[in-house]
């Protein structure tokens, strides 16, 4: 048995125990709502114990210090449990692997542990209700004070916001300079009297994500993660890692619209001899397959301190494709079941309403193939007119 057949043996065992397995006629829990903020903080809490939190990072930051091949093991069986740890999500796939590589040794080693251990869950704060998909025109501004920054401004679509303790806010530092120079990257502590957050509720009835407004926070001088007005390349960091969590997922049997949960609904419906429906299913597996595959290689280069650059839009790009690909699947399965709304399809339903909101969040599939294009592909840039004109002298709406 190799070291990696162990890591994996303990980890099941680990899982079998402490964890639930997954139940496909169970409720789907898609933002982590349902289970109790202090159950998730307590599971992250044994799984970072046990030794299967920060499975990559270093050991003096409160990580295992092992390689993507455990990684993988621990992913590929913990697809078969439902793991509360929705909440830290963002925090574990975002912020941290930023501050991990930007980050001072004391950022490190003040937020790092305290994420890994689930005593403390992060956001991520860069969109605005003007600077979306062209983040780099945001207008939240952060001057400088005797003892550090001012924030002002707002945010919008910040997921988790309402539970987090601290976000990871990209803010204008110098106005005077090209729109994705003058930008710095902060910690902030969101329970700040002057940070307000105010819940945005979408078509599946739940309030994943929020608007956020800043009046007047301080942050002190050492909260700036990465160098002042070098913020675009911190959110560059941090856009990259995201889209590596979001789009390099692979097979899991707790997806809705995954080959496992489809193939057993056409099954539970008499489809899975109609050529037609096991011809699609057939793709679904080949796709699902292809993207796992990917995933790992982006995982492995990851840890292996590689960089991924521009292809983790390709994986996030494809795996936003495969959702919406899957909803109509389902879609088509499922037919006039659909309508009736019976509680055992509630997970597939709920998937397959939040499936376009996969193909915004993190970036939508034009700006992915926009970067593919350019920066993979090598493809003529876009020309980007106002590139190197001076942040206030834009035309903007302000
Ligand atoms: C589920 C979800 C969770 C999210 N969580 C967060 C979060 O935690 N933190 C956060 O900061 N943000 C978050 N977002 C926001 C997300 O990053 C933005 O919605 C996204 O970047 C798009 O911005 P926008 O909504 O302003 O759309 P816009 O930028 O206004 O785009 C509108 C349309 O125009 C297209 N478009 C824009 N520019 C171009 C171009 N150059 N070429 C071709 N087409 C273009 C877009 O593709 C889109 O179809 C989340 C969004 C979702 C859906």
């Amino acid at each position: 048995m190799t070291s990696i057949d162990e890591f994996r043996a303990r980890a099941r065992a680990w899982l079998e125990q402490h964890a639930k397995p997954f139940d496909e006629a169970a409720g789907f829990d898609l933002e982590g709502g349902s289970v109790p903020l202090e159950e998730s903080k307590r599971f992250q809490k044994a799984l970072w114990e046990a030794g299967f939190a920060g499975i990559t990072w270093p050991k003096e930051y409160g990580g295992q210090g092992l390689g993507a091949a455990e990684l993988i093991a621990f992913n590929e069986e913990a697809a078969d449990f439902e793991l509360p740890t929705g909440p830290f999500t963002i925090g574990l796939g975002m912020p941290g692997p930023t501050i991990l590589e930007l980050g001072t040794e004391e950022q490190k080693r003040r937020y790092l542990p305290p994420l890994l251990r689930g005593d403390e869950i992060w956001c991520q704060l860069f969109s605005e209700p003007g600077a979306g998909s062209d983040v780099a025109s945001l207008q939240t501004t952060a001057t400088r004070t005797e003892t550090g920054w001012l924030i002002n401004g707002q945010k919008v679509w910040t997921s988790g916001a309402q539970f987090s303790d601290f976000g990871a806010i990209i803010a204008r530092t110098d106005p005077t300079v090209a729109k994705h120079r003058g930008i710095t990257m902060f910690i902030v502590d969101m329970r700040h009297p002057g940070v307000t957050v105010r819940p945005l509720v979408v078509a599946t009835g739940h309030a994943p994500f929020n608007e956020v407004f800043f009046d007047d926070v301080e942050v002190p001088a050492d909260a700036v993660i990465g160098e002042v007005g070098e913020g675009w390349g911190a959110a560059v960091v941090m856009l990259r890692n995201e889209r590596v969590t979001i789009g390099a997922g692979g097979r899991a049997r707790s997806n809705p619209l995954g080959f496992d949960s489809l193939a057993e609904l056409a099954r539970a419906r008499g489809l899975d001899t109609d050529p037609a429906v096991r011809r699609r299913l057939a793709v679904l597996y080949a796709r699902e397959s292809a993207l796992g595959a990917y995933g790992r290689v982006l995982h492995e280069e990851t840890t292996a301190g590689l960089q991924i650059g521009a292809r983790g839009s390709a994986a996030k790009l494809a795996g936003a494709e495969l959702a919406l690909w899957a909803a109509d699947l389902a879609q088509d399965i499922l037919g006039a079941d659909l309508a009736l709304g019976a509680a055992d399809l509630e997970r597939v339903v709920m998937a397959i309403v939040a499936a376009p909101g996969g193909a915004v969040a993190g970036g939508t599939n034009e700006i992915q193939r926009n970067i593919v294009g350019e920066r993979v592909l090598g493809l003529a840039k876009d020309p980007g007119v106002d590139r190197n004109t001076p942040f206030d002298q834009l035309k903007l709406s302000r």
